[in-house]
């Protein structure tokens, strides 16, 4: 049995005191969530102050993203030294907004997810398809690509020391969510592939849904096989919301 994990990205949100807010309402009611991890991805320069109110807790965090560089003269990245440092569990790899707005392109992000492997961390590696992609019904071979990158760098049995989140370009921060089954086909297309070539990785490998995801549709995507938790942008800014996902998934 894989237990679920749902992890928010903050993206770049909040402030000190917001988020000082948004982790006190978690904190309050991390009691109710019975089996599911739950992490979030702040800002960098949060990860600090996170770390400090999250002790203790049952709560992690992470990144949301990572230099392929150890050090040096790389003006405004973060190392995975770093991370370290704040104690981070997770990092997101290849987010749809890395790899759209900031050109980070299939073999930057596998080695992305090897350094931050290397280190010790979990690469959280988005894979999804644009909205002409899925209308051009190449859906499929989108995501083989973007997961072939790491397992042709890293080695099919990598990816269980990550977490994989389909995120459906079309689906983050449109209030487009895929339909369970949408979303459960892929979820099974991936697990189908990973498993061709190691069927002990497919089936450990959490893979998680992101996109829209929010309090009232989590419950009926994470109730399906191969749905192994949520990432979760906007719905895990406010902590009721994002408790009422973490619920969902058990
Ligand atoms: C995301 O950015 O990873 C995401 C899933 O965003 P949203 O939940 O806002 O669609």
């Amino acid at each position: 049995m894989r237990q679920k994990l749902v992890a928010g990205n903050w993206k770049m949100n909040g402030s000190r005191a917001s988020i000082k807010a948004l982790l006190d309402g978690i904190k309050q009611g991390i009691a109710t969530v019975e089996s599911a991890e739950v992490a979030v991805c702040p800002p960098y320069v949060y990860l600090a102050d996170v770390e400090a109110q999250l002790q203790g807790t049952p709560v992690v965090w992470g990144a949301q993203n990572l230099s392929t560089e150890a050090s040096g003269a790389f003006t405004g990245e973060i190392a995975s030294s770093m991370l370290q440092d704040f104690h981070c569990k997770y990092v997101i790899v290849g987010h749809s907004e890395r790899r759209s707005l900031y050109g980070e392109d299939d073999a930057m992000v596998a080695s992305k997810f090897a350094v931050a492997r290397a280190a010790g961390l979990k690469p959280i590696l988005c894979v999804g398809e644009s909205l002409d992609e899925r209308e051009g019904g190449v859906t499929e071979a989108v995501v083989a690509r973007q997961l072939d990158a790491v397992i042709a760098l890293e080695g099919v049995a990598a990816l269980a020391d990550g977490v994989i989140a389909y995120e459906p370009v079309w689906a983050i921060g449109t209030g487009k969510t895929a339909s369970p089954e949408q979303a459960q086909e892929v979820h099974q297309f991936i697990r189908q592939r990973i498993a061709e070539q190691d069927a002990a990785v497919a089936e450990k490998v959490q893979i998680l849904y992101g996109g829209s995801m929010n309090a009232a549709n989590a419950a009926e995507l994470l109730t399906q096989a191969d749905i192994d938790g949520g990432l979760i942008g906007g719905a895990s800014l406010k902590s009721e919301d994002f408790l009422t996902i973490c619920r969902a998934a058990g």
